[in-house]
Order: C-alpha cells, then sequence, then structure tokens
C-alpha cells in the first residue's frame, strides 16, 4: 500500500469547517515508523491558529447547544456508520503513520466506531432529577448542560481510538472541540475531520490543529473559552497541563500512565497466563498505558511460566505492521528504543537474566526484539518507571500479602491482572488492588461499555461507559418558588 494515496491522509487542519494551513506554511514531516519513509507532512501552528480554532469551536457551540438529543444521537450514528464504512483504508493508514500491525490497526478503528455507537445511545439517557423538596411552595429541577468548548489532547499510540472516547461523549453531550493530536500520528486525527463531514456533523463541532505541542497546549489551557482539556498521555506532561488549568479552573480528565502489575498465583491455569501475559504485554510493541509493565509470580509455578512465556515471545512475528501475519511492528521511534535498550542494561547490571529477546531486532530501524527478563528485583528501573516497550520483566514472589503489597507499591493505578482459581483469592486480590482496571484471568479487558480511568497519579475521570459523559456536562439546579402552595 502507498500510504499517500490514502483517501484519508489530509494535510491541512480543520477550524470551521474550512481546511487550512499553518499562518506562516510551516509544515511537519509525518514518517512511517516500519520504513522511515515520510508520508506526508501536517501544518505546524502555533497559539495565534490555536485561538482561532477555539473561536471557532466557541461560535458553533452558539447553536450546537441547542440540537436535540436525538439529533445528536443520529449524528453519532452516521459517524458510527462513517468509520465503519472506511475501516480498512483507515486501518492502512493508522499502520503507515504509527507502525502497529494491521490486524491491532483494524481492532482500534472498530473500537472507535463502538465508542462513537455507544455515545450515539448514551445520548439520549442524559437523565436530571426532580428532587423533593424541603419547602411546600418551590420545587428542586437538576438538568444537565453540556459544558461548552472542550480541547482534547491526544497522543500516538492510540490515534483513533482515543479521539473516539472524547468525541464521542462530547457531541453526544452538545460540546464542541478543538482537538490536538500527537506529532507523531496526525492523520488518523485528520481523518475525524473528514468523517465529521461525511456524517454531516456541523462545521466548527471538529476542529483540528497539529504543530508546536506546547504552544497549542499552552493557548488551550489559557484561553478563557476552553472549558475543558481531557488528556490522554503521559504522567508529566498530564501535572504539566494540570498545573496550567489551574488559571482559568478549567474541568480537566486525564488518562495518565500505569505501571501495570500482572499477577500469577500458585493455583492460577499457567497456559492461560501466558496467553494472557502475551496479550498484555506485547500488544502494540508493548506501548499502552495498561501494558504489563512488572510480572510477579508465585514459587512454585515461577520457572514454568518464565520458560513458557519466553517460548511464547520468542514465537511472535516481529516485522512491518502493513505486512500479512506481523504480531509485533516497530517501536514508534529511536528514541523509545533507546529507553528500551537502558532498561534492559540497568536490568542485567543489577542481575536480571535475559531469556529471550533483549536487543534490537535484525529488521533495523526502531524495531526491537520480544524480551523477557527473569530474576527482576525491585531495585531495577522498570520497577517504577513505565517501560512503553516489548520487555517482560518477571519477579518472584511467596505469599498473597506480598503479591498485593509489591503490586500496589507504585504511585500509578490504572491497570492490573492476576491469574488464579480460587474464588476467595478473587474477591480478596480484586479488592485490594488500588488500579482502576483489573483483569482477572484476562489481559485484555477494555470495552467500550466499561470506565476506564485510573486510581493515584494515572488520571482523574473516567472515559467509555455510562461514567464517560459526565465529564462533559456540568449539573444544573433550578429553584423555582413562589407557587402558592
Ligand atoms: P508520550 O510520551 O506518550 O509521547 P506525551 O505526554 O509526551 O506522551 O504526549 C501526549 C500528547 O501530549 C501529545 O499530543 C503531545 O504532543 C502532547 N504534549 C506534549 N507536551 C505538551 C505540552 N507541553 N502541552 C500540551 N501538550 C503537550
Amino acid at each position: 500500500m502507498l500510504a499517500n494515496s490514502n483517501a484519508f491522509l489530509r494535510q491541512k487542519n480543520l477550524f470551521g469547517g474550512e481546511w487550512v494551513d499553518a499562518d506562516g506554511g510551516e509544515t511537519i514531516d509525518v514518517n512511517n515508523p516500519a520504513t522511515g519513509e515520510i508520508i506526508g507532512t501536517v501544518p505546524n501552528c502555533g497559539k495565534a491558529e490555536t485561538a482561532r480554532a477555539i473561536d471557532a469551536a466557541a461560535e458553533a457551540f452558539l447553536t450546537f447547544r441547542k440540537t436535540t438529543a436525538l439529533e445528536r444521537s443520529k449524528m453519532l450514528r452516521r459517524l458510527h456508520d462513517a468509520i465503519m464504512d472506511n475501516q480498512e483504508t483507515l486501518a492502512q493508514l493508522l499502520t503507515s503513520e504509527q507502525g502497529k500491525s494491521l490486524v491491532e490497526a483494524r481492532g482500534e478503528v472498530g473500537m472507535s466506531a463502538g465508542y462513537v455507537l455507544w455515545y450515539a445511545e448514551e445520548a439520549r439517557r442524559v437523565y436530571g432529577d426532580i428532587v423533593p423538596a424541603p419547602w411546600a411552595d418551590r420545587r428542586i429541577m437538576v438538568t444537565k448542560q453540556p459544558v461548552g468548548v472542550i480541547a482534547a489532547i491526544t497522543p500516538w499510540n492510540f490515534p483513533s481510538s482515543m479521539l473516539a472516547r472524547k468525541i464521542g461523549p462530547a457531541i453526544a453531550a452538545g460540546c464542541t472541540s478543538v482537538i490536538k493530536p500527537a506529532t507523531q500520528t496526525p492523520y488518523s486525527a485528520l481523518a475525524w475531520g473528514l468523517l465529521a463531514e461525511e456524517a454531516g456533523v456541523p462545521r466548527g463541532v471538529v476542529n483540528i490543529v497539529t504543530g508546536s505541542a506546547s504552544e497549542i497546549g499552552g493557548e488551550i489551557t489559557r484561553n478563557p473559552k476552553v472549558k475543558k482539556v481531557t488528556f490522554t498521555g503521559s504522567t508529566a506532561v498530564g501535572k504539566l497541563l494540570l498545573k496550567q488549568c489551574a488559571g482559568t479552573v478549567k474541568k480537566v480528565s486525564m488518562e495518565l500512565g500505569g505501571n501495570a502489575p500482572f499477577i500469577v498465583f500458585n493455583d492460577a491455569d499457567v497456559d492461560r497466563a501466558v496467553e494472557g501475559a502475551i496479550a498484555a504485554k506485547f500488544r502494540n510493541s508493548g506501548q499502552t498505558c495498561v501494558c504489563t509493565n512488572r510480572f510477579y509470580v508465585q514459587s512454585k509455578v515461577y520457572g514454568k511460566f518464565v520458560e513458557k512465556l519466553a517460548a511464547a515471545a520468542a514465537d511472535l512475528k516481529v516485522g512491518n505492521g502493513a505486512e500479512d501475519g506481523t504480531q509485533q511492528g516497530p517501536l514508534i521511534d529511536l528514541r523509545a528504543v533507546e529507553t528500551v535498550e537502558s532498561m534492559i542494561e540497568d536490568a542485567t547490571r543489577k542481575g536480571g537474566k535475559v531469556v529471550t529477546g533483549g536487543k534490537r531486532h535484525a529488521l533495523g530501524g526502531s524495531f526491537f526484539e520480544p524480551t523477557v527478563i527473569a530474576d527482576a528485583k525491585p531495585r531495577m528501573r522498570f520497577t517504577r518507571e513505565e517501560i512503553f516497550g516489548p520487555i517482560a520483566p518477571v519477579y518472584k514472589f511467596k505469599t498473597e500479602e506480598e503479591a498485593i503489597e509489591l503490586a500496589n507499591n507504585t504511585e500509578y493505578g490504572l491497570a492490573a491482572y492476576f491469574y488464579t482459581q480460587d474464588l476467595g483469592r478473587m474477591y480478596r486480590v480484586s479488592e485490594a488492588l488500588e488500579y482502576g482496571l483489573v483483569g482477572v484471568n484476562e489481559g485484555v479487558i477494555t470495552t467500550v461499555e466499561a470506565p476506564f480511568g485510573g486510581f493515584k497519579e494515572s488520571g482523574l475521570g473516567r472515559e467509555g461507559g455510562h461514567q464517560g459523559i459526565e465529564d462533559y456536562l456540568e449539573a444544573k439546579y433550578v429553584c423555582v418558588g413562589g407557587l402558592g402552595m
């Protein structure tokens, strides 16, 4: 496939229904991480262009807020259909800019459509309350209104679906948006502009700006017309955005980093655990915030688990995501490869044993071997730091209490997984884990129907589920008095 023949490769920004360039005409190159080839450019916009995108969203909000829930629901249904009608083309575009296998890219695009359909349904269920008043002659009504203009900043690891779970509820609630995608993967986001046009979403409801993260982020967080910022990305940038949003007291949703534990108890079905481990670790080349960062395995099954995990990891087919059969694509860039290498070097220096992988892949570029490290120890860097790459460190533990303590000993709290056949343990451990998502005997659990979000420094708010629309709504209490009762 020649990426630049893709119908969705849009090399401009979208403000108020117009496709535009940066004021000075400056552009940024976008690479295919599998081949290094430049697949196109996008505008390099800054503060001034961002302010105009916000103005367009603010203007569109004046009329969009008056649409009915049923109109917005139908709009989202059309958007869902537009995504599914173009699933293959969108998947190819995603693979070409992000690197993941076509199988995973098709899955991601399908998930995007799933979020949009879910919020098409939720749009019509934004109920208020009539509450019994403590006064005889007054009535209490609580209604929900859209917050207004929202800004969405998204990462490169899921460039399509991370937007779906922001744009879906935003449109459902009646909000208008300004979107800033990651610089590495802008086309899957710009495609949302074309899809919105195809679905008849009014001009200015979806605006997309690419360019300098700090300038665009600075304007988004300081501009009083933006009422809410929703961000998915690193904890460090999330903290910075939180500080910047304080000046205008914006609502915020933060989906930040993770340090997911994956616990295998002696009573687990080890083969099932290995299967879950491969999905929970090597999906998207290990570059997801819910990817396992630390495997904790109980003493009796430790040897068996390490051996089977290493064999399964060594079997993964590494290659260009666009080729049939590829299971693990390249990492996003060479910086990511260097981080992974330095973590392996740190671990081996401190006694870790590379059981499989451990080095750059023979394919070169940013391809890396699926790696399993046994004898992992708390003092190794990946105990605390998010790996975001294909390394599986395996630690040994003795008791359930020890496993829970180790699992919770981190400032993160996004996803956790554990494998057991014991019912009591299933309840004890799932209640003790300080995590927003817990997979029991399952390694991949994200779905549109359930809330996604973290405890502790992994974030604020929830996306997906019926909870995911709440952050786009303000509750309004109306007291009607003087009723002459
Ligand atoms: P990652 O390490 O996964 O690239 P980042 O948190 O750096 O995660 O990036 C996630 C998103 O945040 C991207 O769209 C990136 O461009 C954006 N970003 C990075 N720095 C800033 C900033 N200072 N202000 C606003 N957005 C930023």
